[in-house]
């Protein structure tokens, strides 16, 4: 048997418990004998993640849920094969998550970007559940809220666990962002009222699906508002902006005549 690395009383991370960057955070909790992840990762490291699982002494017939924070492909091409091997498990995550890994919609996931020649399988999965803003799971008495908290996809959830929050591709420690594109459905201005939700919530602790677990910090939230409430009025995100300020200075000044000299 392997010793548990706890993070938090509850809460073992499978990049921590190894010691080394398997992929994205896998999040692990437990209470009394039932046990949940909270994403799973690519599909290469999916019979790792659960022999380990295994040999930290969780039985794997005690697996209550599969979470899906959101369908990108870098957190969830592994759910398929995580089924397989936890049948007793229930899949859930938002409808717009479960809409895309049904159908297996290759943009929305990130399997396939064209333009820089990435095409990656993405294994089709249908969720048993879905979950959005109020949902509640349960590990015995153990209680985990469910945020619906979108921006950088219309379906990244977030989950709160007393003074924890598992929190997504919202904001990582140094204060970036789950990335903003269009074609993944961003969108600017919900993004923010997720982080304003962060800030001026009483979360303790961000638990992110990238990096190491940070501290809420509201400079730092604040900080990443700022910066996303001026990529809505910038032409950096194209079609995720509200409006491009620039273009109504030059629709004033077409009227005049140019003047090379005088600029
Ligand atoms: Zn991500």
């Amino acid at each position: 048997m392997l010793e548990r690395r706890e993070l938090f009383p509850h809460v073992i991370e499978m990049n921590y418990q190894v010691k080394r960057r398997l992929g994205c955070c896998v999040y692990l909790i437990h209470n009394r004998d039932e046990w949940m992840l909270i994403d799973i990762g690519y599909d290469d490291t999916v019979d790792g993640i659960i022999d380990t699982v295994r040999q930290l002494d969780f039985p794997l017939a005690k697996c209550k849920y599969l979470v899906v924070t959101h369908a990108d492909v870098d957190h969830i091409q592994g759910l398929k094969r995580a089924k397989e091997l936890l049948p007793g498990a229930i899949t859930v995550g938002h409808p717009q998550a479960a809409e895309a890994l049904e159908a297996g919609d290759r943009i929305l996931t990130y399997a396939e970007i064209p333009a820089q020649g990435i095409s990656i399988e993405l294994p089709k999965i249908k969720l048993e559940q879905t979950i959005t803003e109020g949902s509640k799971l349960t590990l015995g008495d153990l209680e985990i809220s469910v945020w619906h908290t979108p921006g950088h996809t219309e379906g990244q959830l977030a989950f709160r666990m007393g003074k924890l929050l598992f929190s997504g591709d919202n904001i990582f420690r140094d204060g970036c962002v789950g990335n903003i594109d269009a074609h993944h459905g961003s969108d600017i201005s919900e993004f923010i009222k997720s982080l304003e939700r962060i800030r001026d919530s009483d979360v303790e602790w961000l638990l992110p699906s990238h990096g190491p677990p940070f501290r809420n910090n509201r400079a730092l939230l604040q900080s990443t508002i700022d910066r996303l409430d001026k990529y809505q009025h910038m032409a950096d995100f194209g079609t995720c902006a509200v409006d491009w300020p620039l273009l109504d200075e030059w629709e004033a000044e077409l009227s005049q005549p140019f003047h090379a000299g005088k600029a």
